[in-house]
């Protein structure tokens, strides 16, 4: 797991930043402070009772640690760019065609933390996946071995997003067929 550095730290020219997201396909981005973030044990024993990749990737919980030590990984950085992306699909109960919508969300979601770390030196991404660089993890007998391409997915830090989403008045469900993914890129203003 790769943990925050906090060197090189710029001033973020966000009017910049918003010119560049707006070349990206984002449904919508929202500039958080990192207060506005729940965090609960409640995902976590969600993951770990219904999703198959509970115990298999550092990507996922237990390898993202207890929920205090992401909340202290998140909280080492003041702000949070959250962005959205849609995809309408034909079935949204076929699960694979809704998985397979995640890829290029990935792809958008390093795209924008690009953009974001090429002004603040350091950022740190949640974003959908319980990561799939590696053919095969090699949690938990050996340290990941790409940490900086590694994302976490939201939930694996213990983060109730829905909470933050209503707080600020964010739409998440944008019709019947329609996926919607979420990414978090912490950095420091
Ligand atoms: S990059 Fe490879 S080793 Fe690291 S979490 Fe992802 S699959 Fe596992």
């Amino acid at each position: 797991m790769k943990e925050p550095d906090g060197d090189k730290k710029e001033m973020l020219d966000r009017n910049l930043l918003e010119e560049q997201l707006c070349e990206l396909p984002l449904y919508e981005y929202h500039f958080i402070d990192v207060r506005q973030l729940t965090f609960t044990q409640r995902i976590r024993d969600i993951c770990r009772t219904e999703c198959p990749m509970y115990g298999k990737s550092w990507a996922c919980p237990p390898g993202t640690g207890t929920v205090e030590e992401c909340r202290q990984r998140c909280m080492a950085y003041d702000k949070a760019l959250l962005i959205a992306t849609v995809t309408e699909v034909r079935d949204i109960a076929d699960i694979q065609e809704t998985l397979d919508t995640r890829a290029d969300h990935e792809e958008v979601t390093r795209q924008a933390a690009d953009l974001v770390k090429s002004q603040t030196g350091n950022v740190f991404v949640l974003s959908s996946e319980a990561c799939a660089e590696c053919e095969s993890c090699a949690y938990p007998n050996e340290p990941c071995r790409f940490p900086e391409r590694m994302n976490p997915c939201i939930e694996s830090h213990g983060i109730l997003l829905t909470d933050t989403l209503e707080q600020l008045g964010i739409e998440f469900q944008y019709g019947g067929n329609v996926v919607t993914w979420f990414s978090l890129i912490f950095y420091n203003e």
